[in-house]
Parts: structure tokens; C-alpha cells; sequence
């Protein structure tokens, strides 16, 4: 049987990149999944019909994570999903994948475009969290998509590299406070990931970014799915709070 059989997983920013691998990875170990999208409907629709073409279980939900009313906007269209699928609003696994990048320049950044930063990649995790507790069986998985920038410098994405790290924060401290109903919360670090977007077809740019990792290359969307589907899995019971670095060995420098 599938591991994640029987499971129901929410993957917010699904409908590309590492979410789309990460959704498509759970729903082929057998988890049903609710793709997230924030404008992307024809993106994440797609999505869900690659998953039902391999066989699995999906529907998109749509939720702007920048708006006040996001989270609870994005729970009542996961909770109608579940409860016509499963008869049950019991959500398995959440995996905090959605987040927009900074590029901009320290001297540069605007109060403005840090708030949008903050809502989408930290505050919206937090809420999504705290929303989802009624919703989480004992024993469930919460994975927060981190990044390598909480370890390593550079400079145009200070304001997006604090973001993640209170994504750090919220891993830890949550992790501590769940722990006693045996679910485990952990942070996964990607270093730089071809997520389609243009600068991937730069060979040179390419070149310059494969050079960071320890293997020559830059990361694919399912080298870090894989990680966040193991942490999802029955064999991860045993590590909560913990930040998985998955940056192809770029942090040793
Ligand atoms: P992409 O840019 O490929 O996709 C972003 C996803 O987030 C899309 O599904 C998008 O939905 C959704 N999203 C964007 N804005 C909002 C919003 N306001 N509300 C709700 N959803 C939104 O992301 P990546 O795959 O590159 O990154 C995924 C995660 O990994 C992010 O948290 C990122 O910070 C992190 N990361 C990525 C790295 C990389 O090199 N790619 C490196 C380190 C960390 P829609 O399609 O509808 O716009």
C-alpha cells in the first residue's frame, strides 16, 4: 500500500515549482491533496489533472495570501474539498510552501513591498497553522518550506531571508507545542531551485548559480519535494523542529 493512503494534505503554492512536485509527490504516495494557487487557476488545474492522470486524488483551492481575509478564504474552500471527498475536514498534512522573492536592493526596499514579503512568506504560515490545528489529527506532519538564505548571506534578499527566518521560528516553537499530540513540525531549506521561471534558461546565469552547490548543479523542484515527502511520512515520527538543510550542499561553503 501507498504510505500516505488514506492521508489528506494541503500544499499552498502548488500550482508551480517546488509546491507542484511537492503536491504531485504526495498524491502518488496515495495522499489526496488540495492544490493551492493564489491567480494561477489554469496552472494548478493542470496540476490536479496530471495527478488524476497518474491515478491519484486532487482539487485546486484558491486563496491570496497578501489579503486579510486569505487563510480563512482558503479554509473554506479546503474544508468543502475534504468534507465532499472524505466525509471528514481532517487535514493530514500542511505542507507552507507559498512565497514570493525580494531581489531588491537593501537601500532600496520599501516599507511596502517587506509588508507584502512578511504577509505571504511568514504571517500567512503562522495563521495557516494555527487555523489548521482543529483540523490535524494526532500524528500529523506540518512542513514549512524555509530557505538557505537563513544561512547564508546575500544581501539583495535580506528582507525575504527574514521572512524565513521566522519561518525558522515558527517551526521551533510550534514544534514544542505540538509535540504532545504527536505531530511534527519541520523546516526544509532549498538552496537555489529551477522553478521554470526565465532566469533558468541563462546558461551562464545557470552556471554561476550551479557553482554554489557542492554537486556542480542547481537544484530541481523534486530534489526538494522528495525531502518534504519523506518529513510527511511515517519513517519522519521521530524528528520535529528541526530545519532540514536541502540546498544541495551549498551551505558548506
Ligand atoms: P514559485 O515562484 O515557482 O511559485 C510560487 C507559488 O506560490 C505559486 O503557486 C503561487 O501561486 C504561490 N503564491 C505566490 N504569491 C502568492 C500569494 N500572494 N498568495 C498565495 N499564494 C501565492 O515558487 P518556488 O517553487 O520557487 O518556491 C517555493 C517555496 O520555496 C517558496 O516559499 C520559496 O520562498 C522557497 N524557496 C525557493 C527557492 C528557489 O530557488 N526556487 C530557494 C529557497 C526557497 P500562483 O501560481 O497562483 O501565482
Amino acid at each position: 500500500m501507498a504510505q500516505l493512503s488514506g492521508k489528506t494534505a494541503l500544499v499552498t503554492g502548488s500550482s508551480r515549482g517546488i509546491g507542484r512536485a511537492t503536491a504531485e509527490r504526495l498524491a502518488r504516495a496515495g495522499a489526496l491533496v488540495a492544490v493551492h494557487y493564489a491567480e494561477n487557476e489554469d496552472a494548478a488545474a493542470e496540476v490536479v489533472a496530471t495527478i488524476e492522470g497518474d491515478g491519484g486524488r486532487a482539487f485546486a483551492v484558491r486563496a491570496d495570501l497578501a489579503a486579510p481575509g486569505g487563510v480563512h478564504e482558503l479554509f473554506l474552500a479546503l474544508e468543502l474539498g475534504l468534507k465532499e471527498r472524505t466525509g471528514s475536514t481532517d487535514l493530514d498534512i500542511l505542507v507552507n510552501n507559498a512565497g514570493v522573492m525580494g531581489g531588491v536592493a537593501p537601500e532600496d526596499i520599501t516599507p511596502e513591498q517587506f509588508d507584502r514579503l512578511y504577509a505571504v512568506n511568514a504571517k500567512a504560515p503562522f495563521f495557516l497553522v494555527q487555523r489548521a490545528l482543529p483540523n490535524l489529527p494526532d500524528g500529523g506532519r506540518i512542513v514549512n518550506i524555509s530557505s538557505g538564505l537563513t544561512r547564508f548571506a546575500n544581501p539583495q534578499e535580506v528582507a525575504y531571508a527574514m521572512t524565513k527566518g521566522a519561518v525558522n521560528q515558527l517551526t521551533l516553537h510550534f514544534a514544542k507545542h505540538l509535540g504532545p499530540r504527536g505531530i511534527t513540525v519541520n523546516s526544509v531549506g532549498p538552496g537555489i531551485t529551477d522553478n521554470g521561471s526565465p532566469v533558468f534558461r541563462n546558461a551562464e546565469v545557470v552556471a554561476q548559480m550551479a557553482s554554489l552547490s557542492a554537486f556542480g548543479r542547481v537544484g530541481e523542484t523534486d530534489d526538494v519535494a522528495a525531502v518534504v515527502e519523506f518529513l510527511a511520512g511515517p519513517g519522519a515520527r521521530w524528528i520535529t523542529g528541526s530545519y532540514v538543510d536541502a540546498s544541495g550542499g551549498t551551505l558548506l561553503g
